[in-house]
This record gives structure tokens, sequence and C-alpha cells, in this order.
């Protein structure tokens, strides 16, 4: 009886081990996203809508700018087509979550490389550089960030001048927008007394309407970045991506698109 209960014993221990060592569930494997991309034959970007010349709809609700062409070129080089691309828009505070949990591929929208940033997700090497600036009305007496004490000063949520602004100006009232569009008719009404964010950005309100004005300070170097999920399964896609823009780089075309799209 007793030989029985340590033969039992010995089976089952067997039964464990040939368990955990063979019939082990197989660890998930995270796909390839550049094998998936080739695959399904086109890159789901995510690109900001309302924020001309980088991305915004033209009438007939084609996504155009900057990063458009950006994201039809890397198409090009990855897809060997340009269309090969499916615009899905973002704003500065949901592109991290949409890219880091894998609902989009890859999100080109002005977005600046940041240590922190780059704690949650990964960037391509920077494909180009812009600076945080003050957008105010043409008939503004304010010239700096130092005139800004106990204004109201706009800025778009989620982007990295809403968190400057902390040190840059801690004694001036910071206003959150959902966007650029509603921030500058803020800025035109006067519920704001200026409006913060990217020269490159800005340049373009004060290029079309007199009424506002570019001031000549700049307050951060910003290097924009294609933003990629931070996993394994986006290194070979990181590399593709990275040869892409040094392409654009060698062939002068992102200074191209720059000229094409920019004020600055
Ligand atoms: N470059 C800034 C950032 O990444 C602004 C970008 C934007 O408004 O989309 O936060």
């Amino acid at each position: 009886m007793k030989k029985l209960g340590i033969v039992f014993i010995i089976l089952f221990i067997c039964l464990v081990i040939f368990h955990l060592l063979v019939i082990q569930p197989k660890k998930y494997v995270e796909e390839d996203l550049y094998d998936k991309i080739i695959e399904r034959g086109t890159i789901k970007v995510g690109i900001n809508t309302d924020s001309k010349p980088f991305g915004f709809y033209d009438k007939d609700w084609n996504v155009q700018g900057y990063d458009a062409d950006l994201a039809r070129y890397i198409a090009q080089y990855i897809l060997k087509s340009p269309n090969a691309v499916e615009f899905y828009p973002v704003t500065p505070a949901n592109r991290i979550l949409k890219v880091s949990t894998g609902e989009l591929d890859m999100v080109i929208a002005t977005m600046t490389i940041t240590p922190q940033r780059k704690d949650i997700i990964k960037f391509s090497i920077p494909y180009d550089y812009a600076g945080q600036a003050l957008l105010v009305r043409s008939n503004s007496k304010i010239t700096s960030i130092a005139d800004l004490a106990g204004l109201n000063v706009g800025v778009v949520f989620g982007t990295t001048a809403e968190k400057n602004m902390l040190t840059l100006a801690p004694t001036s009232t910071i206003i959150g927008f959902r966007n650029y569009h509603v921030a500058y008719e803020a800025l035109k009404q006067g519920k704001i007394d200026a409006l913060t964010s990217d020269d490159t950005i800005l340049s373009t309100f004060a290029y079309d309407d007199k009424d506002v004005k570019l001031l000549p300070k700049r307050y951060s170097k910003e290097p924009y970045g294609i933003a990629l999920k931070k996993s394994k399964s986006t290194k070979k896609l990181k590399e593709n991506i990275d040869f892409a823009i040094k392409d654009m780089q060698r062939k002068n075309i992102i200074t191209r698109i720059r000229r094409k799209w920019l004020k600055l």
C-alpha cells in the first residue's frame, strides 16, 4: 500500500515536469510590425488634422501637409506606393496612447522627442526641428515670456509647450485648448493674451492673418520624430524609417517638403 503511494507521488511529479517542459503554454510573441505592414499593404498613420501646414484636410477631405508628405514618402520607401497610407486623426493628448496600444502603426504629427516620452514610446531619428514661440495680437505690448506674468496664456493640451510653461511662466494663467483652431479663435477674441507652441505651427497663423504676430524669441529646441510603439516588434520598422529619413535628407527631399509648406 505504502509502495503504491510512493509510485503515485513519483508519477504525479513526472506528470508536472512533463507539463512544464513539454506542453507548457506557448509564450505570446508579438508579430513583427514591419512584416505585418508588408502583409497588409498599408501603413496606419496618426496625424494632426487641424494643424496647417503639417496635417489638415483639403476641400476634398484628403489629408495634406508636411507630415502627410512625409508619411507618403515612408509608404513609398516601405511599400513602393505613396498612396499606401491610411490616415487617422490624432490630437497631442491622445496620440501616445494610440501608438502604444498598437491601434496605429506610427504617429507623424510634429511630435517632439523628449526623454519623458521616450520612457513610454520609441522615436525615429529627428526629421526636423522647431522652437517654442509666442503668438500675440498685432497690437499687443507683449514682447517676451517675461511680460506674461498675471496674463492668460493658451496652450494645446498634451503639448510640450503646456508642460514647459509651468517653469517658463509660473505666474501666468495657463488655459488649455483641444486644438489650435479653438486656441487661435480665443486669442483673436481676447480670451487669452498669447498662444504658445512650436514656431513651425504658429508661423502659419501669423502669415495668413495680419492681426496676429509671431514674436522672435524661442524658448526650447523641439526635435520632431516619428513615434512608434516601444516594443521589439517595431525594431525593423524603426530601422526602415530611419533609413528612409536619412535617404530623404541626402536627397534634399525634406528641405523641399519644408520649403513647400513652411513660411519660416
Ligand atoms: N511639438 C510639440 C509637441 O510635441 C507640439 C506638437 C503638436 O501640437 O502637435 O508637443
